[in-house]
């Protein structure tokens, strides 16, 4: 039998640790692993929840990833791309409700019309969001998929300073399975190693219970955001699409995967410490209060919806994305006693950077000073 209590209390956690704790199924180990996982976030990074207003941009997408509801195939989609006003709207609202900082987020698009919109979206954003509660604007996480390392560099220069990009699993035959071949686990590595030269706050995370999925490629899940000094994590279940080729497939059950998704939350919490990891948007489909669990679990970053109401039904990873005919505001409002629930306050008009990133730049800063 598992010592739960000694090994959640380790410093460092190795292969075989990560295996227990995310194959925990009695409810008191898991308590024990839950409770241990949020007094490491409440040390180490304080009590807060930040938040960062989700805004769809785009569900063009030129990927057929074998999993999501907005790969190129799907013909069933209404494709729609939001303009550079309809962005900087959904962004003054989230200063003017708070919000630190925004996540744009769209399927996978290089051609030039949308990086063109993009920036000129992010220049608008820093100018329109600056006010006396935050003299530097909102702080901008983007999530548009792989580019080249001249779009990167735009795109950050233009005042985007965090990247999303999941490296969905990093069993290499795993995300083989889950991708066409022109989709390259190489690939997806060789753009984080770009975002980090660039000097992005570089985000990555997997799915979770995929068709395959072992707690092996999990546990090796962790060590890899550990290896490459990831500094904040936005993970969730799978959630199959039966418009998707993996839809059908079968993978654990809704449980299984609820239960799963927290144990990994408590899981890096207890490995990586200080990083920022988001309670995402799917542990919520799958769960009505699983987003507050997340936070339970160690989370500390919400993303609220700010879609504009009208299209944000196209943006259909999977089914049953909750929020759909919310608008902003409501959205808020109700945000606010959820977090409350979980016993955490927010964050309001930071940009809630995480004390992982915090600390390698004061590290960088002091290298630089003495050398
Ligand atoms: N195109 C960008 C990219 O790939 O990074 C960003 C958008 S992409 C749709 C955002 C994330 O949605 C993916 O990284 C994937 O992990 C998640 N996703 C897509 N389909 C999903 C599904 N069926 N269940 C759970 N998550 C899914």
């Amino acid at each position: 039998m598992t010592d739960f209590a000694r090994l959640t209390a380790q410093e460092t956690l190795n292969r075989n640790d990560l295996l227990a704790i995310l194959g925990a199924r009695d409810i008191s180990d898991i308590e024990i692993i839950r409770r241990a996982a949020e007094a490491v976030f409440l040390r180490q990074c304080g009590s807060q929840v930040y938040l960062r207003g989700l805004v769809e941009s785009s569900n063009a997408c030129s990927c057929d990833c074998l999993y999501c509801g907005i790969r190129k195939s799907n013909k069933a989609e209404n494709r729609y791309t939001l303009d550079v006003d309809q962005i900087a709207a959904c962004a003054r609202q989230c200063a003017e409700l708070g919000y630190g900082s925004m996540v744009i987020q769209s399927g996978e698009r290089s051609d030039k019309k949308f990086i063109d919109l993009t920036i000129e979206a992010l220049r608008r954003i820093k100018r329109e969001t600056q006010s006396e509660a935050q003299p530097d604007g909102l702080g901008i996480t983007l999530c548009v998929g792989q580019q080249s390392r001249e779009t990167y560099q735009r795109l950050y220069d233009a005042g985007a300073h965090r990247y999303l990009l999941r490296i969905e699993s990093t069993n290499p035959d795993l995300f083989a399975s889950i991708h066409p071949g022109d989709q390259t686990f190489e690939s997806r590595l060789e753009c984080l190693g770009l975002l980090r030269d660039i000097g992005y706050q570089v985000g990555t995370g997997v799915m979770i219970g995929l068709p395959g999925q072992t707690l092996e490629d999990l546990a090796g899940d962790i060590l890899f955001f550990a290896e490459h000094d990831i500094d904040m994590i936005g993970m969730g279940p799978f959630v199959p699409d039966p418009e998707t080729p993996l839809g059908g497939e079968a993978c654990p059950s809704v449980a299984d995967r609820v239960r799963l998704s927290l144990l990994m939350i408590a899981a890096t919490r207890l490995t990586l410490r200080d990083v920022n990891i988001a309670s995402t948007t799917a542990l919520q489909t799958l769960d009505p209060i699983g987003r507050e669990k997340g936070l339970k679990f160690g989370a500390n970053v919400i993303m609220p919806q700010v879609t504009p109401p009208e299209v944000r039904k196209d943006y259909q990873l999977y089914p049953g994305k909750p929020c759909l005919d919310e608008n902003a505001l409501e959205c808020h409002s109700c945000l606010g006693a959820r977090i409350a629930f979980a016993g955490r306050t927010i964050g309001y008009n930071v940009w809630g950077d995480s004390v992982h990133a915090k600390r390698r730049r004061s590290h960088s800063m002091l290298r630089s000073a003495a050398e």
